[in-house]
C-alpha cells in the first residue's frame, strides 16, 4: 500500500521551544532537577514529536500516569526512568512493571503489600498532603507494608499551586513533615505551577508537565515559557452564500449580505471543540477569518471577507495561545492541549 495522501490538518512541534521550556524550568528549580510529566501522549502533543527533545534537553525521570503508556515511553528513554503514577492495581500490573523495568508510584497500603508479594525492588511513594485523589495517608508512613518498600522519589501533589492558597503552605508543612518518617532517595512536590512557589517546595526534583509545552499555569512563568504547538488546517472548499442563507448545523449563522465563505478542515474531533467557535477567527496571513455557526465534527465555515484571494488548498492557521484560548473557551490550558485529536499527528 502506498502511504496515505497529505493531510489537509497539521499539528506543529516546536522542539526547541520544547527544549528551551524544560531547561527554563529546570533553572527555576534551583538545586533541583526537573523532571517532566508525559502522561496523555505528552498532554497531547505526541510522545514520539516530544519526549526525544524533552529527553535530549537533559532530563531524565518522566511520569507517565497509566501502564499501557509505558512502551511509547520506552521507544526513547531507559525504562528505569518512567514512573508510572497510578501505581499497581492488580497483579498483572505488577508482573507487567517487573518484565517492562518501568517503576511504579504506590498510592496505598494495598498497592505496597502487591508490589513486595510480587518480588519488589525500587519503587517511588505518593503521599495525600491534602488533594485527596492518590496516594497514602501520612499516618500510615509507619505501617510495615510502607516500611518494607525501597523508595526512590517521595512525592506528594499540590491542589492549588497556580492560586495564591494558604494550601500551599498546608500541604509543604504536612510534606516536610512526612520526609522524616520515612526513608527514600529523593523528594518531589512541584508541579509546573509549583516551581513559581519558590525554592522551599522544589526539594530534589519537580515535576512540570504543562509549562514544558507551552502552559502558564502562573504568571510568574509568563516570561520563561514559549508556545510550542501550532495547529494549521486547510481550506477544503470555497463556496458563495447569499443574503438570508443560513450556515451548518441549527443555521446558527444567517447571512446578512452576500458573501465568500471557506470551509476548513476542522473540527471537535481534532479537539476544537465547540466551546472554542464563538468570537474565534482563524488565520491567512495575518487576516482573520471570523467562524460562522456551530463547529462540525470535522469542518468549520469561516467568513472570507477579508481574504477574497483565499483558494481551496490553502492553509489557515489556528488560534492555539494556550491563556487567550483558556479565557474565551472556558477550557482549561490542560483540557486545549489533551483533547488534540489523533488526526492531527498523522
Ligand atoms: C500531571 C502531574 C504533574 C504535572 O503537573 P503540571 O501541572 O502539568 O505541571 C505532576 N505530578 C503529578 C502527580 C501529576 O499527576
Amino acid at each position: 500500500m502506498s502511504p496515505p495522501p497529505d493531510p489537509t490538518l497539521r499539528l506543529r512541534v516546536d522542539a526547541q521551544a520544547l527544549a528551551d521550556n524544560w531547561r527554563a524550568l529546570d533553572a527555576l528549580s534551583g538545586a533541583a532537577s526537573a523532571g517532566a510529566a508525559i502522561k496523555a501522549d505528552c498532554y497531547g502533543l505526541g510522545t514520539d514529536r516530544c519526549l526525544p527533545a524533552i529527553r535530549d534537553a537533559g532530563c531524565e525521570q518522566f511520569f507517565v500516569a497509566h501502564w499501557s503508556e509505558v512502551a511509547a515511553a520506552a521507544r526513547h528513554v531507559d525504562p528505569a526512568q518512567i514512573a508510572v503514577l497510578h501505581g499497581p492495581m492488580r497483579d498483572d500490573e505488577v508482573a507487567y512493571a517487573r518484565e517492562a523495568g518501568a517503576v511504579p508510584v504506590i498510592n496505598s497500603l494495598a498497592q505496597a503489600r502487591r508490589w513486595s508479594e510480587g518480588g519488589g525492588g525500587t519503587c517511588h511513594l505518593m503521599i495525600d498532603t491534602g488533594i485527596n485523589r492518590l496516594g497514602v495517608a501520612p499516618g500510615e508512613l509507619t505501617d510495615p507494608a510502607i516500611r518494607a518498600l525501597d523508595i526512590d522519589i517521595l512525592m506528594s501533589h499540590l491542589a492549588c499551586a497556580d492560586e495564591d492558597s494558604a494550601m500551599n503552605a498546608r500541604q509543604l508543612s504536612r510534606f516536610a513533615d512526612c520526609r522524616s518518617a520515612v526513608s527514600h532517595r529523593r523528594a518531589s512536590l512541584a508541579n509546573s505551577a509549583g516551581i513559581s512557589l519558590g525554592e522551599d517546595f522544589a526539594f530534589d526534583l519537580t515535576r512540570p508537565g504543562l509549562s514544558i509545552y507551552g502552559g502558564i499555569p502562573r504568571e510568574e512563568l509568563a516570561s520563561e515559557i514559549r508556545a510550542v504547538a501550532g495547529i494549521e488546517a486547510a481550506v477544503i472548499q470555497m463556496r458563495s452564500i447569499s443574503a438570508g442563507e443560513s450556515v451548518g448545523y441549527n443555521a446558527a449563522f444567517t447571512a446578512t449580505r452576500d458573501m465568500r465563505i471557506a470551509t476548513v478542515s476542522l473540527g471537535y474531533a481534532d479537539g476544537f471543540l465547540r466551546a472554542r467557535g464563538p468570537g474565534t477567527s482563524l488565520a491567512h496571513r495575518g487576516r482573520a477569518l471570523p467562524l460562522l455557526g456551530k463547529v462540525s465534527m470535522d469542518m468549520v465555515v469561516v467568513d472570507c471577507v477579508a481574504a477574497p484571494d483565499l483558494r481551496e488548498g490553502d492553509w489557515l492557521s489556528v488560534p492555539f495561545d494556550l491563556g487567550e484560548a483558556a479565557r474565551s473557551s472556558g477550557l482549561s490550558q490542560y483540557e486545549l492541549l489533551t483533547v488534540l485529536g489523533s488526526r492531527l499527528k498523522t
